[in-house]
């Protein structure tokens, strides 16, 4: 097959013929003449498009390297489904020798170029300034693109690769394929991830006076640094030894600033200041809001413990006080003091409710609190604690709590 993505990655349409088709339970396929479509390869998926045969509109949905040759999945697209009523068997068709018009999807491929450009020029001033390699590359079409790099780089140096790989971009330096012979690649300092049998494709990224990368590559990449926009490093995490860095760049690094922007500028509008003020205004609501909660934690303490001096019924019965989930930890523990004092036998405070069940403080004055651990671990309570007190969760209603309390409390 004739792979005319390697001399023009910016070829959109051609017209070639059917050279073979394969027919499976999984779809058709077929082998062609001459390609636009690069398949899937070197950590990048398969280009997408479609042709036209006869009158029929087919989407190119795969692309594989196989023994064969490269195969590509093809399908009736939906509009074509729509237009004709009934359409012929695709073994019908896809013959030997008929003549086809391909069409590319250039808008992904054009952002998978950029992108792809773009780990290679980055690989390039990382594998300059440190000898480290790519060992691993995947450029996905709705997430980062991640290289895998197989030495340690701190996040300073990172966002300074980063600052060189931009630069890079901005001096608008020519990306040439070449194929030197065996006899010229023995002379020539190269990338390369894997041995190479057979012809060697190489990507150089440079002009007579700066090379910035030699790479082994098969794919299509642009044709001047310049198209590549930007290079963003977006994340950084350790990976076997080295670094795995997941980069954004050309359009996809837009869409993801538009998106960072519009996160920003709702933030901006709900705390109602400007975008450098913005910490800073988080930082004091939440301030703001520790300073209520401890005022609320004062108020709720000195309700319950009024109630409790006041003899409230409720409580003047069990000896029991129930709150709700949030209730404060500071709080629970006065008003355990509180009940301890007033009443004999077991006291207890419980913050929570029935469905998710309750954190407790729990004893009594003049008994060993913990004897009451056996009695609350009949209903599921977990927890411990000393003579004093003890403290756990039960996952248990109000009404079990309060029984088998003061059951024992009567005894
Ligand atoms: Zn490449």
């Amino acid at each position: 097959m004739n792979k005319l993505y390697e001399n023009d990655s910016y070829m959109k349409e051609c017209n070639t013929v059917i050279n073979g088709a394969d027919f499976t339970e999984n779809g058709a396929y077929i082998y062609i003449r001459d390609s636009i479509f690069f398949p899937e390869e070197g950590g990048q998926y398969a280009d997408t498009g479609c042709i036209i045969l006869n009158a029929y509109e087919l989407d190119v949905l795969d692309g594989q390297v196989t023994d064969g040759g490269i195969r590509y999945r093809v399908d009736y697209s939906d509009s074509c489904k729509k237009s004709f009523g009934e359409l012929p068997a695709l073994s019908d068709i896809l013959v030997i020798n008929s003549e086809i018009h391909c069409v590319l999807d250039y808008d992904k491929r054009y952002d998978r170029m950029q992108n792809h450009t773009g780990e290679h020029i980055l690989t390039g001033t990382v594998h300059n300034d440190y000898g480290y390699n790519n060992v691993g590359f995947h450029l996905s079409d709705d997430g980062l693109v991640t290289l895998d790099l197989d030495g340690p780089l701190t996040y300073g140096q990172i966002i300074k690769e980063e600052a060189r790989a931009n630069a890079v971009i901005y001096a608008n330096l020519p990306v040439r394929a070449s194929y030197p012979s065996k006899d010229e690649l023995k002379d020539i300092a190269y990338r390369s991830k894997i041995d190479i049998e057979g012809q060697v494709r190489l990507i150089t990224i440079g002009d007579d006076k700066t090379t910035v990368d030699i790479c082994a590559c098969c794919a299509p990449h642009v044709a001047h640094t310049g198209e590549v926009g930007i290079i963003k490093v977006i994340s950084i995490v350790n990976w076997k030894g080295g670094v795995r860095i997941g980069i954004l760049c050309g359009r996809r690094a837009l869409e993801y600033i538009n998106h960072r922007q519009n996160i920003i500028m709702g933030l901006t509008d709900l705390m109602t200041t400007n975008e450098d003020n913005l910490i800073e205004r988080v930082r004091g609501q939440m301030d703001e809001i520790k300073d209520l909660k401890a005022k609320l934690s004062g108020a709720l303490e000195g309700d319950i413990v009024s109630r409790i001096e006041k003899g409230d019924p409720d409580i003047d019965r069990t000896h029991l006080v129930f709150v709700d989930p949030d209730f404060p930890a500071g709080p629970m523990k006065n008003i355990y003091n509180v009940l301890k004092n007033k009443y004999s036998g077991y006291v207890g405070i419980f913050a929570g409710d029935d469905t998710s069940g309750y954190r407790y403080l729990a004893g009594g004055r003049n008994i060993d609190s913990t004897t009451l651990i056996p009695i609350l671990n009949k209903i599921g309570a977990k927890g411990g604690g000393n003579s004093d007190m003890i403290q756990g969760r039960v996952q248990s209603t109000r009404l079990s709590i309060e029984s088998v309390i003061t059951e024992i409390s009567l005894l």
